[in-house]
């Protein structure tokens, strides 16, 4: 977890120096040679205008990462921190300091390790701290562009030493070392690298190919249910197109009766010889009866005619 505590006394927070574009190289970490302070008491002390010891852009413990000095707000550009001991570490190195477990003994003489009195519960701090200091150097590169397994991108406060850019101190790697706890900066380094690609944003073909991949199976049910909805409008095509065929046989309403056939149908409707199975009152219209039925009752009604003397209409 990475939190923003930013100072605003202590004396190099607020001399307005920052280090800009390619004079950035990279991220020291650091550790705070002395037992159970938290990093929120440590940013108190330092956070204070008599404090001229040194500057850092982080303090980092177990809870978080805090942030004590814009490191990751604009892109290439870092405040400086004096925090190596020598001039090419401040002016082209931010440093972060890692707390240390309450339970590491020190010799108040020589600043050396001398103890641990519960190496399960250091080791536990330890571990949390180192993870939340992955976090944030992952973000470190990720914002800055920086590659951590370049060379001389992160660098421990040993190693720089070393490398004679920075004091000759021992941190963190006293502290790992001492708890024999297996953590190096070449793992360190790699665990960023590895969080990194945890932490970065997905690319634009990155996040297609994963939409494709999730909508794949949908896309199968989705051709499935349009052959099966076109296997049903086959169906019900087929099903409207025979009630279609089969009706131009059938009477439903007089007006699906031929032109010749209406007027004798209306008699037979007006006079209740026929009635389509409704009153009249309610629908004086509907036949209800296939074309041959019509022709038969057409064929009775003249026969009654033609026996009572009046002469046929027109031939069925
Ligand atoms: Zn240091």
């Amino acid at each position: 977890m990475i939190q923003e505590r930013l100072f605003t006394k202590n004396p190099y927070a607020t001399d307005g120096r920052f280090i800009v574009g390619a004079d950035l190289d990279g991220f020291f970490l650091h550790s705070v040679g002395c037992a159970g302070s938290s990093a929120l008491s440590f940013i108190e002390r330092w956070d204070n205008e008599a404090f001229t010891g040194a500057g850092i852009n982080g303090f980092i413990d177990p809870t978080a990462a805090y942030v004590t000095a814009p490191c990751l707000k604009t892109r290439g550009k870092v405040k400086r921190m004096p925090h190596g001991g020598r001039p090419y570490a401040n002016n082209h190195y931010i440093g972060f300091e890692m707390c240390e477990p309450a339970q590491m003994v020190y010799d108040k003489a020589t600043y050396r390790l001398v103890g641990c009195t519960d190496r399960t519960a250091a080791l536990a701090f330890v571990r949390a701290t180192y993870q939340n200091a992955v976090e944030l150097f992952a973000r470190l590169c990720l914002f800055h562009g920086k590659d951590p397994l370049a060379d001389g991108v992160i660098l421990s406060h040993y190693e720089a030493g070393r490398r004679g850019i920075a004091t000759g101190h021992i941190d963190p790697e006293h502290v790992w070392n001492y708890l024999q706890s297996g953590l190096t900066m070449a793992g360190f380094r790699q665990d960023v690298k590895n969080k990194m690609e945890e932490l970065r944003d997905l690319t634009k073909e990155e996040t297609n190919a994963l939409i494709k991949a999730a909508v794949k199976p949908l896309q199968a049910e989705l051709d499935a249910l349009k052959k099966s909805v076109a296997k049903h409008v086959t169906a019900a095509e087929a099903k409207r197109i025979y009630l279609e065929l089969e009706r131009e046989g059938f009477v439903t309403e007089i007006s699906d009766a031929p032109k010749w056939a209406q007027p004798e149908l209306r008699t037979l409707l007006d006079t209740g010889a026929i009635n389509g199975g409704t009153e009249a009152g309610q629908n004086p219209n509907d036949v209800n009866l296939p074309m041959d039925s019509v022709k038969v009752a057409l064929i009775c009604k003249r026969y009654v005619e033609i026996m009572s003397g009046k002469p046929p209409d027109k031939e069925l």
